[in-house]
């Protein structure tokens, strides 16, 4: 069945790059092919440099964002450990619901979805946590969460941020805001297709590891040996999925870390100038506003589920939909990777004008 090309703008994936399109029929080689595993550890390489951070343990998980969510918690996480989670979003009770079934005592921060928590409420509410875990970028919501003064705060306690709406889009900085694990996902920013999870994990972090994980599958202790010199870990790893990544954050950090997240501030900014034009209101609160995710109240007149069928069906244009008591009334709309681009927005734009028009 033919399927035809899209214009991502919802919050799931976004547009991959050409290259990385190109990246993905390359031939498929052995998991311990000489060739393949020089682009592997060229792959951590490139992540390393995205996150911003010297760690030796750096990979992409075979799995998707959630893999890397799991992967963060199930290693330094253990029955009885106190763990303070930000939660101002669906993903921040996803983190909550990982958490407990790991069996810590999670200690939750509640903010009111479409505002930033404040640091010091999650520095001061457990007096020695062994985790403090917050998202840096709420794509339930479209806010972004302070990471900086976390890591200056967190005293013995290891910060675990989730990165899979900001990496590539937004600054992000592992080693110099004090961020003991990081992941994310490759489908927003990084502009791949679905599947890895980026993980990068402090040595710090690593001292901390619970002694045995309650995953088999995501534990550390064994993984680490895929992508060390050793090599002792049997891993089939997804080839052409790690070609994906690695032709993504190649071109990532051709165009620079910088320009990409000048481009993804540009061309989210417009949007939701144009946006606020059209009679939408913006949902998060300003200072706290993602430029790569924005979320809109939907205009009076505006049909939510007639809308985003039209734009799907005439324009080619995928937007989201609302979560949870915003379903029907909100709207989430990235403009992520390789869909951050300026005609992108005003395709968009003058689509949601037409729809408008009396
Ligand atoms: N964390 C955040 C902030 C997300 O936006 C998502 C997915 O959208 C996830 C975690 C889970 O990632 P995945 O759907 O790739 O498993």
């Amino acid at each position: 069945m033919p399927i035809r090309e899209r214009v991502l703008m919802g919050p799931g994936p976004s547009n991959p790059y050409p290259e990385v399109m190109q990246a993905l029929a390359r031939p498929v080689v052995g998991h311990l092919d000489p060739d393949f595993l020089a682009i592997l550890d060229e792959t951590c390489d490139r992540l390393r440099s995205v996150f911003r951070t010297s760690n030796a343990l750096t990979l992409p998980i075979s799995g998707t964002g959630s893999a890397g969510m799991e992967a963060a918690f199930v290693n330094v996480v253990g029955p009885g450990d106190s763990v303070v989670i930000g939660v101002n979003g669906l993903f921040g009770e996803r983190m909550c619901d990982v958490a407990s079934r790991c069996g810590a005592e999670v200690v939750r921060v509640d903010e009111e979805w479409g505002r930033a928590i404040d640091p010091q409420r999650l520095l001061s509410a457990h007096p020695a946590p062994k985790v403090i875990a917050v998202l840096h970028a709420e794509t339930s919501t479209g806010v972004a969460n302070d990471v900086e003064p976390l890591g200056e705060g967190k005293g013995d306690a290891l910060l675990l941020v989730d990165c899979v709406t900001s990496l590539g889009g937004i600054q992000v900085e592992v080693d110099a805001w004090g961020i003991d694990i990081a992941y994310s996902g490759t489908q927003k920013c990084l502009g791949v297709p679905p599947g890895l999870a980026p993980l990068t994990v402090s040595d710090r972090a690593r001292q901390r590891f619970v002694e045995r994980s309650q995953s088999w599958y995501l534990d550390l202790s064994m993984i680490s040996d895929y992508v060390g010199a050793a090599r002792r870990y049997h891993h089939t790893a997804p080839i052409s999925m790690v070609y994906a990544l690695h032709a993504g954050l190649g071109t990532l950090l051709a165009e620079g870390l910088d320009a990409s997240w000048a481009r993804h501030e540009a061309t989210g900014r417009a949007l939701q100038r144009g946006l606020e034009k059209l009679g939408f209101r913006l949902f998060a609160e300003e200072d706290h506003r993602l430029p790569e995710l924005t979320t809109a109240w939907l205009p009076p007149g505006l049909d939510d589920a007639d809308a985003r069928r039209t734009l799907l069906n005439h324009y080619g244009i995928e937007v989201g939909g609302g979560v949870g008591e915003f379903a029907g009334k909100m709207w989430r709309i990235g403009c992520m990777g390789h869909t951050a681009r300026p005609g992108n927005v005003t395709l968009l734009l003058g689509a949601l004008e037409e729809l408008l028009a009396p």
